[in-house]
């Protein structure tokens, strides 16, 4: 069988020669050989030199993934044997859009598996197994979801998969969210260890992929400013930063919230590591309970702040800049002088140097002055591909505020 082949128009190829994975539809001149949805093609240029293969789909506007530069199929041997490989670490993301550092990356150009994204959790040691949680965002990877399920049990041996597949990218890809456990059992909570502490996670239920992995090393990096402080958790989540604060030698923690299943999480992760005596919740809307706090006179000497992303397309950057700044404002003006900032945001669009400029505006209305400590970014499981810009997309910074 002949391989369909999609054929871009003059000029179209260089953003895709230099790495990036998407092909939209107007950029093709076009489809040979009838390839159905979700069909392995051949994308090459105008003059007909290969740039790689992909997965097509007729109604996204992404028309082609590219998955490899060298391998025309994306069947079991190009999951199994092509890419996954036990990861170095204990736990983490294995898989995440387009490339990552455990798929296909020893064998030179990068293999992808476009828009499946794959976490790994270990139970700590008193409740111990491997369980994967996994995301198919794209028609290509929910298509081979068998072929990829059947991958991941032969190298990774889990416990247990489940899957969380809910994100609006579905949507455009014409694919229905799916969830549920797609291999083995998966327990409705697991007890893992993170940077020395224990938490419960629910894998199957909780937000995004039951845990937010790449914020690990940048709450490793705020507990360490934390010892003999007050601790304000803005967005706190099911804890992760304050609790490793109070665990760090804080001395109490405030972890403010508008989901209340998240502060329940955040309150039994507190007992599981002896703080609670320590850790209070706050189930509120952060703009608002900031406010409030301003109005008490009440001072932190350690501020976090980790706000969703504001900024969820291009066109949303502006307001997006008015969101960030003023939470950043708030929160400097609840930061004692000497204090520290970890101020955050996830979103790709909101690039590192608007928020860098959103940070010296929001400094500069508050008339404070600010040193900076540490300038971060997502975990390295996260993997930054060049060619890929929206491969980069989480900032975090440590500031030292007057
Ligand atoms: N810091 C967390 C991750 C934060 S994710 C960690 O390290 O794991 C963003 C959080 O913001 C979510 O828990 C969400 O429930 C919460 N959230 C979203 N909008 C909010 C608002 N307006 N006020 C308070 N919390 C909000």
């Amino acid at each position: 069988m002949t391989m369909p082949i999609v054929t871009l128009k003059p000029r179209e190829e260089i953003r895709i020669r230099r790495g990036h994975p998407w092909i939209y539809d107007n950029e093709i001149a076009s489809v040979a050989g009838g390839p159905a949805p979700g069909d392995e093609v051949r994308a090459q240029d105008s003059r007909g030199r290969l740039l790689g293969y992909g997965f097509f789909n007729p109604v996204s506007k992404i028309r082609v993934r590219i998955f490899s530069h060298t391998s025309e199929r994306a069947d079991g041997e190009f999951f199994a044997c092509g890419g996954i490989s036990r990861p170095a670490v204990g736990g983490g993301r294995l898989f995440s859009p387009p490339h990552t550092l455990f798929f296909g990356a020893f064998g030179g150009a990068p293999d992808s598996a476009p828009g499946l994204i794959v976490d790994l959790f270990r139970g700590e040691p008193a409740a111990p197994g491997c369980w994967l949680s996994t995301q198919f965002l794209s028609l290509g990877v929910a298509r081979r979801k068998d072929t990829i399920v059947a991958a991941l049990q032969a190298v990774l041996a889990p416990d247990g998969i489940a899957e969380r597949s809910d994100a609006p990218v579905l949507a455009r890809e014409g694919i229905p969210a799916s969830q549920g456990i797609l291999a083995g059992t998966v327990p409705e909570t697991i007890f893992m260890r993170e940077n020395g502490a224990t938490f419960a996670v629910d894998i199957a239920g909780g937000q995004k992929t039951g845990w937010f992995l790449d914020q690990r090393a940048n709450r490793a990096a705020a507990a360490r400013y934390a010892r003999g402080r007050e601790v304000l958790d803005i967005f706190c989540n099911q804890g992760g930063f304050g609790i490793l604060c109070a665990k760090a030698g804080a001395a109490a923690v405030t972890a403010v919230d508008s989901s209340a299943d998240a502060l329940a999480a955040a309150s039994r992760n507190a007992a599981l590591n002896g703080v609670a005596d320590r850790y209070a919740t706050a189930e509120a809307n952060a703009f608002d309970y900031l406010r409030e706090l301003e109005r008490s006179g009440r001072k932190f000497g350690l501020v976090v702040l980790d706000p969703p992303a504001f900024a969820k397309s291009r066109s949303a950057v502006e307001p997006a800049y008015r969101g960030y700044k003023e939470v950043n404002v708030r929160a400097m003006r609840l930061t004692e002088r000497g204090g520290i900032l970890v101020t955050c945001s996830c979103s790709h669009w909101f690039d590192a140097a608007r928020f860098d400029a959103m940070i010296a505006d929001a400094a500069f209305d508050c008339g404070r002055r600010y040193r900076i400590v540490e300038e971060r970014s997502q975990d390295l499981d996260h993997p930054i591909v060049s060619g890929y810009d929206e491969s980069r997309y989480l900032k975090c910074r440590i500031i030292e505020l007057d």
